[in-house]
């Protein structure tokens, strides 16, 4: 330990709202960046460090794999830039990281996250802070623009991205891949615009400049997206067609009710007019009048033509139905 546990306590104490026993308090280090070239071929400047060294005192860290988000978080509380005399980085230099000592109240629910960390199994960490200055490796250019390339060698010097003047750290997480055990601290770069380098936008035509090729960009993305779809006439074409195709059905359903419970022939249902089941109703009834008045039958009878074959079966099939015969 590099503190004496006073001194630890002191500067817990400090991010801390009361004073904790010790057993409450579970403190453990952890690697938040180094000054190597990573993934991206980048790297922060040893001067970087330097500066999240300060940056990341009292800063949180979560645990994103944890449930409960909120009784699984971490503060540091220390740092220090430590150069590790085991190894160099890929150019030959000194390697140097930046340590955080992170301390947790322990919980009932953190006691898992504890043991992860205890067994070696929650290493890898990712950082998020903001770096004001992108510099060629090589030439010294803001922002890589000289052209020369990430991973290439001129006259003998490595060009990366050299990361530097970080304004500000604003957490760290644990990273669940215990698979990737020795890939490295993974880092996250916000931007490298800082306000002086914001220029406002004062004048209409300014605006629109730079706004209409969002806009354009936006309008194809969602043309693109909607490609296939139907038109917006098409769809309500689509959709009256169904809606139409559900009343022709209803429609049918309620005559045949109708002429049933008028006591007409289910034949004799496609010839009730009417919209509604009240209408088809009263046109059922009036239908089956007139064919009582004239026949002193609920029914139409072979006779005057009205009946056939269909209507023999259905009455076959429903003797209840049967007409009464004269
Ligand atoms: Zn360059």
């Amino acid at each position: 330990m590099r503190l004496t546990d006073k001194e630890t306590k002191e500067k817990i104490g400090r991010l801390t709202r009361r004073d904790f026993d010790e057993d409450e308090i579970y403190t453990f280090p952890v690697t938040l960046c180094h000054n190597d070239i990573d993934r991206d071929g980048e790297r922060f400047s040893e001067e970087a460090l330097a500066e999240m060294a300060e940056l990341f005192i009292g800063k949180t860290g979560i645990f994103d794999h944890a449930p409960s988000a909120v009784n699984q978080m971490a503060r540091i509380y220390d740092t220090e830039v430590v150069t590790d005399d085991s190894r160099t980085t890929k150019l030959g230099t000194p390697y140097q990281y930046l340590k955080g000592y992170a301390y947790m109240v322990r919980t009932a629910e953190n006691a898992d996250t504890i043991t992860l960390i205890d067994g070696g199994i929650l290493k890898e960490v990712s950082v998020s802070c903001s770096a004001s200055r992108r510099t060629c490796s090589v030439c010294g250019a803001a922002d890589m623009a000289c052209g020369h390339v990430k991973g290439e060698v001129y006259d003998g010097k490595h060009c990366h991205t050299v990361l530097s003047g970080i304004t500000d750290a604003y957490e760290w997480s644990f990273v669940a891949v215990p698979a990737q055990v020795g890939a490295g601290v993974m880092k996250q770069y916000k931007g490298g615009t800082t306000m002086e380098d914001f220029t406002p936008i004062t004048t209409q035509e300014a605006f629109t400049a730079a706004a209409q090729p969002l806009i354009e960009a936006a309008v194809t993305e969602a043309v693109k997206q909607y490609e296939g779809y139907l038109s917006p006439e098409a769809h309500q074409k689509a959709l009256d067609e169904q809606a139409a195709a559900h009343k022709t059905t209803l429609l049918a359903a309620l005559r045949t009710k109708a002429a049933m419970q008028a006591g007409l022939p289910v034949e004799l249902a496609d010839r009730l007019t009417g919209e509604t089941e009240e209408a088809l109703c009263k046109d059922a009834e009036k239908l089956a009048a007139l064919t009582k008045s004239a026949h002193g039958s609920y029914h139409f009878s072979a006779e005057n033509g009205e009946a056939d074959g269909v209507s023999a079966a259905f009455y076959k099939k429903n003797p209840k139905l049967a007409r009464k015969e004269n």
